[in-house]
């Protein structure tokens, strides 16, 4: 069985000080590891903070982009090896946001992807449609080349132990969240593209999230689906109650 993944993504919120906080915070109230994975993806800046401070505790860190490169002229950039140097563990790859306002193309995502697993990153490799798409029927077209692109050359292990996040653009911190039904029709579909491009063990072993507008009141209704694995939360992940009760509701 697949372990259910809850991350949230702080996006760009929070100061270092306020990161301490939250985890002191929820520090004692996380479910053990054994049960649901864990996951706050915070801003580079606090990083190394947040890797020292959840030592010894069930929640994993995670980042929120990379370039692919070790390291070299690349100004403004992180590399996977600072990330796993600091103790990071997940990397969330192609969000809509990093496509849409700094042009990110699955190409760009497919080579992060591969370096994040040369460097025992785990990454959440986020696919969607935007409404035009949406409402051109064109949803599951988009997907399956966001998916294809993304995870272009990697091995069998690699997609297994990848993550992936279904986020449909127009539902992300509109409060317009897609009903479970239609998630989990869209994720099984990815499930079946996985299938397709690797095999069953691959299928039934790689996490889908839900993501966009998930919150406390309708995580369960996700979770519910056979296909849902966990959830991608941005606003909802910003308020220790709030994050807290995602994971219990998961
Ligand atoms: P949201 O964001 O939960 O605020 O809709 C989700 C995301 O962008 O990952």
């Amino acid at each position: 069985m697949r372990k259910p993944i809850i991350a949230g993504n702080w996006k760009m919120h929070m100061t270092v000080d306020e990161a301490k906080a939250f985890v002191q915070e929820v520090d004692g109230l996380v479910p053990s590891a054994d049960q649901v994975d864990t996951v706050i993806c915070a801003p580079f800046t606090h990083l190394s903070t947040l890797t020292e401070l959840v030592q010894e505790r069930p929640i994993a860190i995670g980042a929120q982009n990379m370039y692919f490169e070790e390291q070299g002229a690349f100004t403004g950039e992180i590399s996977p090896v600072m990330l796993s140097s600091l103790g990071v563990t997940y990397v969330i790859l192609g969000h809509s946001e990093r496509r849409q306002y700094f042009n990110e193309t699955d190409e760009l995502v497919n080579a992060k992807a591969k370096a994040a697993h040369q460097h025992k990153l785990i990454p959440i490799i986020c696919v969607g449609e935007n409404l035009e798409e949406r409402e051109k029927d064109e949803t599951k077209e988009v997907v399956q080349k966001q998916l294809i692109g993304a995870l272009q050359g990697l091995s069998s292990a690699e997609a297994s132990a990848s993550v992936i996040a279904y986020e449909p653009v127009w539902a992300i911190g509109t409060g317009k969240s897609s009903t479970a039904e239609d998630a989990g029709d869209v994720i099984s579909f990815i499930r079946s593209i996985v299938e397709d491009q690797y095999d069953q063990q691959v299928a039934s072993a790689v996490r889908i999230q839900y993501g966009g507008s998930v919150k406390p009141e309708n995580i369960a209704e996700y979770m519910a689906h056979p296909d849902i694995d966990g959830a991608l939360v941005g606003g909802a992940s910003l308020k220790p109650t709030s994050f807290l009760q995602l994971l219990e509701g998961r």
